[in-house]
């Protein structure tokens, strides 16, 4: 038996009364039977089951014509009418229930075509009205053997279970059930607002626990110190007024925030989610330049070598006239490149220089370290270092996000250069640790539920609005039948000197997951929305694809020059083949999802998804983010031979709505929230309870964690509090 249990993960009583149930048989809600062709009509358009009490007139077996399964028929009657039940190779059923006798049935009515009456097919039975659990079973332990089980534990370990909110929540602060009678009521409901209510409780405490522990690491990165950093605001207005535009309102909100933070001795730690296109670079490049100018090191981290190495090339443009040396530090090249600081007077083309000299040296001098995750990996200690940025941080998956933090926070210490007096006062008290400020950007709309769960412990900063000169992308839908046309489209387009993107689902850098989550099918299923491994053989017909849509597209465009960019090839390549896009060589991408994230070629202006259907709707409209980034009017084709009404409604979504937030919020409800940040980040995500479109209780619940956590932020007057907390994340496959 235990090791049954076992295979449910139960291994304690604490495991087991935490096991909810996955469903619950209504015995409450009763139907007559004369109203039940009617009900059963409705009812079964939704899949839904029937309640109904009567008494047993008779019962009996049959063995099927082909002798394989006893049939047991029952005839029951209330006082409204009767109908027929049969339950499948249950023959003790006949002797166990005779004539006579009153009991009540829950189950599916269905219309029995052959017979011409409605039947209700094997129906779950009670003897008295009652809301029964459904729970997961395993081989050998029946849903009733488990509920039976937490029956007779709850008689005797309820009353000890010691309830762990402050009791004014439980009344009219937020109308919690108390602990025991929340258990109690998810396992054996006394009726369906009772269940309702249990069900609130228990989300509410595991809302609670994650807000919680949100605070709390708020509270821990409090407690560490960051370099004041005096900025330098005559220089930094310059830089900014030097800019080819002005700054959106939001942007300089958003700049303002970020320099008060860096002003402060509290490490920064803040999240900036703006839309594709937002204009975030150039917000991370003032912070940026204002550390440099305070003297301390900047260290930029993006996700892949193409946005590492565009954020370089943007970087030097942007400071081409400061005296900023910045470097380029990925794995593919062990040398790297700097640009060497500039003076006005100079006034020469901006040089690129490739070095392979002494390596550390160079990093030595750069006043702005721009990598991949190469930086963490090659255990890279910037002395001085003032200030981390990390762009599109949710690609790069809680674990290295956690290594992330890790290695910022044992940075070298940081020590003030002796030649600026306006740091010398920030040395260190010995008491505090010392870390850098963090600023971490987004793209990824992160719906605020979702935010709360993953990004708690930051802080956030919204840019909602887009650069003035945008257009709205035209975005649409494309069916088979209308390939040509759209083809016929782009090419006027590339004829007018645009570009175009191709995008693919294909694999992804290396790993064997398909880029896109399985959006072909439309299974409600959580897990459909995640990625899955593949076999080899399918992954190297699925790389064929991009070459294959190359060879097509060059005969359908013959006279333009067509490029291929995935995640297989060396990234020299896919240096050269960026390069040659930008500068306007090349004509088409053919990509994967690499140009998912940051890519910046303002002269594209069409983006064509094939099987788009496959792609999130989150993922989709970040694709779609990659051109309209100049003034053309820019497009959005979606391809798709999907028939599934389902699939189109919603890449039709895309055509209506622009707003990155919105077209989450779908996502998340549709798919759950694997759909939004893939199965890395789902360890954090799989609430028993909860869920993410609750708003109402994850705003209570953040409430009242920081209420805790402010008044109390070591919890000393909460041990139970504590207690919960550690066994909770323990438990999560996070840590
Ligand atoms: P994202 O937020 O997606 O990273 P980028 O920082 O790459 O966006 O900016 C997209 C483009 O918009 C860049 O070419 C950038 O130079 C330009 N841009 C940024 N801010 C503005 C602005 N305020 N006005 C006009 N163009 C801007
Ligand atoms: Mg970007």
């Amino acid at each position: 038996m235990g090791a049954k249990l076992n295979k449910l993960g139960i291994f304690t009583i604490a495991d087991l009364i935490y096991y909810y149930p996955r469903d619950y048989r209504d015995f409450t809600q009763i139907s007559k039977i004369a109203d039940l062709e009617h009900i059963a009509y409705n009812q079964n358009l939704a899949g839904g089951r029937i309640t109904i009490k009567g008494k047993i007139l008779g019962i009996h077996n049959k063995k099927t014509s082909q002798r394989r399964f006893t049939v047991t028929e029952a005839i029951i009657s209330d006082n409204t009418g009767t109908i027929k039940v049969v339950w499948f190779n249950q023959p003790f059923l006949s002797k166990m229930l005779p004539a006579g006798r009153e009991l009540i049935l829950n189950g599916k009515v269905a219309f029995n075509f052959f017979d011409r009456e409605f039947v209700m097919e094997s129906p779950s039975r009670a003897l008295k009205e009652s809301i029964e659990p459904v729970y997961s079973e395993t081989a050998g332990l029946t849903s009733n053997y488990i509920a039976k089980l937490i029956k007779e534990v709850l008689k005797f370990v309820l009353a000890d279970l010691e309830e762990w909110l402050p009791s004014q929540w439980l009344g009219s602060n937020f109308e919690l059930l108390p602990i025991q009678e929340a258990i109690l009521n998810i396992h054996f409901p006394k009726n369906q607002k009772m269940l309702e209510a249990a069900r609130r409780r228990i989300a509410f405490d595991e809302l609670f626990l994650i807000a919680l522990r949100a605070n709390l690491s708020k509270e821990e990165i409090k407690k560490e110190r960051a370099p004041e950093i005096c900025t330098d605001d005559k220089n930094i207005a310059e830089f900014k007024s030097s800019l080819p535009f002005d700054l959106t309102d939001d942007q300089k909100e958003a700049v303002e925030k970020i320099l008060a933070d860096l002003r402060r001795e509290v490490p920064m730690n803040r999240l900036l989610n703006g839309d594709v296109g937002s204009g975030k670079t150039v917000v991370a490049a003032i912070a940026a330049y204002a550390a440099v100018l305070a003297g301390y090191r900047v260290a930029l981290m993006a996700p892949t070598e193409i946005l590492a190495k565009q954020h370089f090339k943007t970087f030097c443009h942007l400071f081409e006239y400061q005296q900023i040396n910045i470097s380029l530090w990925t794995s593919s090249s062990k040398n790297i490149r700097t640009k060497k600081s500039k003076l006005k007077s100079q006034n020469q083309n901006l040089k690129l220089k490739t070095k392979s000299l002494d390596v550390r040296c160079q990093i030595l001098a750069a006043d702005i370290l721009i990598g991949t995750q190469a930086l963490i990996q090659d255990g890279i200690e910037l002395e001085n270092l003032g200030l981390v940025i990390v762009d599109e941080q949710h690609r790069f998956g809680v674990k290295q996000r956690a290594v992330l933090l890790q290695t910022v926070a044992c940075s070298k210490q940081l020590v003030a250069r002796e030649n600026k007096s306006q740091v010398a006062s920030c040395e260190p008290p010995a008491t505090k640790k010392m870390r850098p400020h963090f600023l971490s950007m987004t793209a990824t709309p992160i719906p605020r539920t979702l935010y709360l769960a993953l990004f708690g412990d930051l802080d956030l900063t919204i840019i909602k609005e887009k650069p003035v000169n945008r257009k709205e992308i035209k975005t649409r839908f494309v069916e088979p039948r209308n390939r040509q046309k759209a083809y016929e489209f782009i090419k006027a387009h590339l004829k007018a000197g645009r570009q175009a993107f191709i995008v693919c689902p294909l694999i992804e850098d290396g790993s064997k997951q398909l880029a896109a989550s399985s959006w072909g099918n439309d299974s409600n299923e959580k897990s459909q929305a995640t990625s899955y491994q593949i076999p080899a053989a399918l992954f190297e017909d699925e790389r064929k694809t991009v070459k294959r849509e190359h060879e097509k597209l060059q005969r359908i465009f013959p006279e333009y020059k067509i490029g291929m960019l995935h995640g297989r090839m060396k990234a020299k390549e896919k240096d050269g083949v960026m390069e040659d896009f930008s500068s306007g060589k090349l004509n088409i991408l053919v990509s994967t999802s690499v140009v998912e994230v940051g890519v910046d070629v303002p002269n594209a202006s069409i983006m064509v998804v094939e099987d788009a259907e496959r792609f999130g709707l989150a993922q989709l409209h970040q694709f779609r983010g990659r051109v309209g980034r100049a003034d053309h009017q820019s497009f959005c084709f979606l391809f798709s031979s999907t028939t599934s009404d389902k699939a189109i409604n919603r890449l039709k979504a895309l055509e209506s709505t622009s707003d990155g937030f919105k077209l989450a919020e779908i996502d998340l409800e549709q798919r759950g929230p694997g759909a939004i940040f893939g199965t890395e980040q789902s360890g954090l995500l799989d609430l028993k309870m909860a869920s993410f479109s609750n708003c109402e209780l994850i705003d209570q619940a953040s409430m009242a964690a920081k209420s805790i956590v402010e008044a109390d932020p070591e919890l000393n007057n909460y041990p139970l509090m504590q207690e919960k907390i550690s066994n909770y994340f323990q438990n999560r496959h996070l840590e």
